[in-house]
């Protein structure tokens, strides 16, 4: 027998998901006539939209002629995309990012996963706290996170930022000396912003400290509200210190489909073991040039129709159509006294679970009372104890009738 990595025994439990599916099975075995709502993983439920499809279409036909086929592309991305990006999401915001800056791929919780194979082992890692796990559990992996301690349902070597009601879900600057920090905005699962002067402050403190942000924004799409930075590239000398993620999972009905890029700015810099300075980008690019590739030629002129006329009209009445349901619920719920976050600027409504219910707790009872599926907010961390997700990405009917049986329960 050979032996494994020891870093994976550290890992806790079974991932979230798998629990809210063992507890959802266990219930429809019980209650085989319950209708069950989802509004728990972020998944979407909508089709594609009719521009990108007909992309993906044309790009099949290519595929099939000898004189059209193409083979392995670019690892990176080709540059019909990766132009449409830049053109799109950046310059016409005032950001200047370069074609090989931008790394396509097949989804963000790979890129998010796979960053922290190029910084040193023992660079010190923050995350919020609540957290998407994949932050934390790919640097358990890694060997970064130290032991799991479960008074404190923490790893003894990572540094959480509490997001809570109490400082409006606005992390404080990390309390010791740290190497990364992961900021998600829109964040999932509070469904929380900051402002620019908010983010701003980051920029600054990682620039003062030496350290590097992995800004996931695989929200950005739902903002609605003018004076949310879109792009961390907003805020002056981010390009030193930032790293950003985007995906077309949720903006485009790519779950399935996958694509995602990331932006790794020629200006960022480390240094090596001799303390000799490097680009980040060439680390990053030798990484993904090694380990992928590239993403499919059709997925990628599917990502490039977002980018079309009709595409861009198509996708934006997909995110207004989720954003809707956002409203619904969030209205629903703060009719009959819930306490409600987020909503606004991402598909996702965090809500403080009834007379100080803990998470799991509110889970179970949402479940036999309502029959209806959320994820518990501890699942993301400590400090989403006593907090609760919903989606906004299930159907308009069953938002609306999960929003009926909420309000018809006792709570
Ligand atoms: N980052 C965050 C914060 C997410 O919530 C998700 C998906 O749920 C991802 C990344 C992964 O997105 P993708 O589908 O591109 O892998």
């Amino acid at each position: 027998m050979t032996q494994m990595n020891p870093y994976y025994s550290e890992l806790q439990g079974s991932y979230l998901f798998s629990e809210i599916a063992k507890r959802r099975t266990k219930f429809v075995q019980e209650n085989p006539n319950a209708e069950i709502i989802s509004l728990g993983i972020g998944d979407v439920t909508r089709g594609l939209p009719e521009a990108i499809v007909k992309a993906m279409h044309a790009a099949v036909d290519e595929l099939a002629q000898p004189e059209t086929f193409r083979g392995y592309g670019p690892e990176q991305g080709y540059d019909f995309l990766i132009q449409a990006i830049i053109e799109n999401d950046y310059k016409a915001r005032g950001i200047d990012i370069q074609s090989n800056e931008v790394f396509l791929s097949d989804g963000s919780k790979c890129d998010v996963g796979n960053i922290q194979e190029i910084f040193s082992q023992d660079s010190i890692v923050a995350v919020q706290d609540p957290v998407y796990p994949v932050y934390v559990d790919t640097n358990v992996m890694a060997g970064r996170s130290g032991k799991f301690n479960s008074e404190t349902n923490r790893y003894e070597n990572i540094e959480y930022l509490d997001c809570t009601a109490e400082n409006n879900f606005k992390p404080s600057l990390p309390k010791r000396k740290v190497d990364i920090i992961y900021l998600c905005y829109p964040n999932n699962p509070t469904g929380m912003t900051l402002s620019k002067a908010e983010l701003k402050k980051w920029v600054d403190y990682a620039k003062e400290n030496n350290c590097i942000i992995l800004y996931d924004s695989a929200y950005e799409a739902f903002i609605t509200e003018s004076d949310v930075p879109r792009s961390i590239y907003e805020i002056e000398g981010a390009k030193e210190v930032a790293i950003e993620f985007r995906s077309f999972s949720k903006t485009a009905g790519f779950t399935g489909v996958r694509c995602a890029y990331t932006v790794v700015p020629r200006e960022l810099k480390g240094f090596d073991k001799d303390g000799k300075e490097l680009l980040v980008n060439d680390l990053w690019n030798r990484r993904h040039t090694t380990k992928f590739n590239g993403v499919s030629y059709v997925t990628q002129r599917g990502a490039a129709a977002v980018y079309s006329p009709e595409g861009k009209e198509q996708i934006k009445a997909l995110v207004d159509f989720y954003m809707t349901n956002a409203r619904i619920i969030r209205d629903g719920l703060a009719s009959i006294g819930i306490e409600v976050f987020g909503g606004v600027n991402a598909p996702y409504i965090w809500l403080k679970t009834p007379n100080g219910m803990d998470s799991w707790a509110f889970f179970d009872k949402l479940l036999s009372e309502a029959n209806i599926v959320g994820t518990p907010g501890v699942g993301f961390g400590q400090s989403g104890q006593g907090y609760f997700r919903l989606t906004a990405f299930g159907t308009r009917e069953n938002t609306e009738k999960a929003v009926e049986r909420i309000r018809n329960m006792s709570l």
